[in-house]
């Protein structure tokens, strides 16, 4: 790729036919083709030239570029659907609208199952109904279902009702903070189950962020990182998402609906299905 100054010393920009990769310094995210990533680290500057940390060259955005250079895996067949919390845990409310969490996670979740099954994919749900499943048992499942692939589906809420969004959760690589904060805390230091699959977790979690983003037309928070207990014992790749801010009353007001909902679901099956095409075309393991 070629690389470009642009905004005199603070902006490189990395430019192939297909793709430009914008970085800057001092900042910890970049953004591929306008889908904004969170790095480990910063991008730094030393003598004039930029240099990002190899982790994050290696595990974030290699794979996501070259997916060729990942080692190969089975083709996507067994999927995992967490809805979050249930039961006594309500997750995120919004009284008002008289939204909760658990309701819209296991809503979307139940119509995501049908979109998948329906294309052929095996799909093994959490939790069914309104239940309390405590968070280690959640990954635990999916590890005995021999799942390919785990996604735990949730919905934001802050105090402040402007912000409204759409983020992606990675578990973070060994010896990188999350992305909401700056400094190593002891917990950064370990490596997980989890990051067995640190390059496949950058590659589907790129797939299904970029595909939420573009088809609900929302805001991008970013492809981020932090250290979920549902990431951190996962045998498979996977995800956690945050399918919007119920905090946001706009976005209160279409999550009433079924149909946001269900292209919410949509948008899920698709990024899925982009991950599957990719893994053909690369000859993984059938
Ligand atoms: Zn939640």
């Amino acid at each position: 790729m070629k690389a470009v100054w642009t905004k005199s010393q603070k902006n490189v920009e990395l430019r192939s036919k297909w793709t430009t990769l914008k970085f800057e310094v001092d900042t910890r995210y970049c953004e591929l083709n306008n889908r904004k990533i969170y790095m480990g680290r910063p991008l730094a500057l030393y003598k004039q030239r930029p240099y990002i940390s190899q982790k994050d060259y290696l595990l974030t955005i290699r794979p996501i570029l070259a997916p060729q250079t990942l080692k190969k895996k089975n083709i996507l067949r067994r999927i995992v659907l967490d809805a979050g919390h249930g039961g006594r845990d309500f997750g995120a409310q919004n009284i008002g609208r008289k939204l909760r969490e658990k309701d819209l996670a296991l809503d979307v979740a139940l119509r995501l199952q049908q979109k998948l099954q329906a294309d052929g994919f095996q799909v093994f749900l959490t939790r069914k109904s309104d239940t309390y499943i405590p968070l280690d048992q959640r990954a635990e499942f999916a590890n005995r279902m021999n799942a390919d692939l785990f996604i735990s589906i949730h919905f934001n809420s802050v105090d402040k009702p402007s912000v409204l969004g759409l983020e992606t959760y990675l578990l973070p690589q060994p010896w990188t903070p999350s992305s909401s904060r700056l400094n190593l805390q002891e917990m950064d230091k370990q490596s997980y189950p989890g990051n067995s699959n640190d390059g496949w977790n950058s590659l589907v979690g790129f797939f299904v962020h970029k595909t939420l983003v573009e088809k609900m037309v929302v805001v991008d928070r970013g492809l981020k990182r932090s250290r979920f207990k549902v990431l951190k014992t996962l045998k498979c790749p996977g995800m956690l998402v945050e399918l919007g801010f119920i905090s946001h009353p706009e976005t209160a007001l279409r999550l009433e609906t079924i149909r946001y909902r269900d292209q919410l679901a949509s948008a899920l099956a698709q990024g899925i299905q982009l991950y599957r095409k990719t893994q053909k075309r690369l000859g993984g393991r059938v």
